[in-house]
C-alpha cells in the first residue's frame, strides 16, 4: 500500500506490529466516542431480586416504569438460582465451563424473556446481541430494552484461575455494555444496600462500604464481594465507565436515586 494514502496513525498500524506496546500507544491518540451518553445501563439481579418473585420484582418494575419519561435505561438481567442447579448438573455431567457458560445463556434469557412480558403493555422491547444496533431508535422511541445480561462468549467463555464456573457471567455482561456505548451510568440492582467488609448475610459484623477505589478493595482482599471479580478487573482499562454503583432494589426509591446520580448504595471506582 502507497504510504502517501496512510495516515500517520495508518503507516504504523500497516508497518508495525500489533504486539508492539510502542505502537498500541500510538491507538491512545483520540478520545473513544461515548456512543449512547445518556443511556443508563441497569441490571436487575438474578438470584437477589429476580427469583424473589412478585414481591421484589413488581415495586421494581413500577418504579421502572416511573422512570421512563426522565432517563433511558438499557436493562439487563441476572440468571441466578435456576443457572446454579444447572451449572451442578452440567458440571456432574463433565461439561466444560464453555457449554457451562451456553447454559447461563439460557437461564439469563428465562429472566429477561419474563421481564420483557410483565413490561411489554409499556411498550419495552426485548432484544438479542444481534439487535444492538437498534438501540439508538428503540431508547429514542421507547426509552427502554431489555436483554440478557450474559455475554455472549459461549463457547469462548475462558476457563476460570479456579474452578470451572464461568468467570464472566451477567454482572460482566452488562458492564461491557455500559463501557463500549459510554452509558451515562452502571447501576446494579440487588438486594443488600451494596458492598460491605463481608457477605452480610453471613456476617453479621459486616461494614458498609459507601465508597471505594478498585485499587483499595483489591487491598482489603475480601473473601467475597457483590459483583462479579472480572467486572473489577476489566474496569482497570475502562475508557468511559469508570464507576459502578451497586444499590438494594428491595427499597422503593432507591433505583430513582441512583438514575438521578445520587450516591446511594456503594460506588466503586477505577
Ligand atoms: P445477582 O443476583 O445480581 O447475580 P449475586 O447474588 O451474585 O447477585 O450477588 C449479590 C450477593 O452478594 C448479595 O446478595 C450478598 O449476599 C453477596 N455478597 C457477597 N459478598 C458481599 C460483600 N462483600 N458485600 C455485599 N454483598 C456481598
Ligand atoms: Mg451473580
Amino acid at each position: 500500500m502507497q504510504d502517501q494514502i496512510l495516515t500517520q496513525l495508518g503507516s504504523v498500524l500497516v508497518h508495525g506490529s500489533l504486539t508492539d506496546e510502542a505502537v498500541l500507544t500510538e491507538t491512545e491518540a483520540h478520545p473513544v466516542l461515548p456512543i449512547l451518553p445518556d443511556a443508563n445501563v441497569i441490571k436487575i439481579g438474578g438470584q437477589s431480586l429476580i427469583d424473589r418473585g412478585r414481591e421484589a420484582v413488581f415495586p421494581l418494575l413500577d418504579e421502572l416504569v416511573a422512570n421512563l419519561a426522565h432517563h433511558k435505561m438499557i436493562i439487563g438481567t441476572g440468571a441466578g438460582t435456576r443457572a446454579r442447579h444447572a451449572y451442578s448438573v452440567g458440571l456432574d455431567l463433565g461439561m466444560p465451563t464453555g457449554v457451562l457458560s451456553i447454559l447461563g445463556t439460557f437461564v439469563s434469557m428465562q429472566n429477561a424473556r419474563m421481564l420483557h412480558y410483565l413490561l411489554a403493555k409499556h411498550g419495552i422491547p426485548f432484544i438479542e446481541p444481534i439487535q444492538f444496533a437498534q438501540l439508538p431508535f428503540y431508547l429514542e422511541e421507547r426509552r427502554a430494552v431489555i436483554f440478557f445480561g450474559m455475554p455472549p462468549y459461549i463457547y469462548w467463555q475462558p476457563n476460570p484461575a479456579v474452578g470451572r464456573i464461568p468467570p464472566n457471567r451477567t454482572d460482566t455482561g452488562v458492564y461491557l455494555v455500559s463501557e463500549v456505548f459510554g452509558a451515562r451510568s452502571m447501576i446494579y440492582v440487588k438486594d443488600e444496600d451494596g458492598l460491605y467488609t463481608a457477605d452480610p448475610k453471613k456476617d453479621p459484623d459486616a461494614k458498609f462500604i459507601p465508597r471505594i477505589t478498585v485499587e483499595e478493595l483489591e487491598a482489603l482482599d475480601l473473601d467475597d464481594v457483590v459483583v462479579e471479580r472480572s467486572v473489577l478487573e476489566i474496569m482497570k482499562n475502562a475508557q468511559h465507565r469508570r464507576s459502578i454503583q451497586v444499590i438494594n432494589g428491595l427499597v422503593p426509591g432507591n433505583l430513582t436515586r441512583a438514575l438521578n446520580g445520587e450516591p446511594v448504595g456503594t460506588i466503586i471506582t477505577a
